[in-house]
């Protein structure tokens, strides 16, 4: 088995390496904020980490 041992985690760029992203809440016409809503990312789906670009299977 090959270890991997150069892995770098490469921080989410969409959340930062939080996991969540949290979205302005507008409303009305004037667009008005209201507040702030945290979700799941969806680039990386709550691990935080940039999703591989390229995964060597070998
Ligand atoms: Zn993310």
């Amino acid at each position: 088995m090959a270890t991997p041992t150069n892995v770098k985690p490469v921080p989410c760029p969409s959340c930062e390496g939080r996991g969540e992203v949290s979205h302005t809440v507008r409303v009305g016409r004037k667009r008005r904020v209201v507040g702030e809503q945290s979700g799941l990312c969806l680039t990386c789906l709550g691990t935080g980490e940039a999703p591989a670009g390229e995964e060597r299977s070998s």
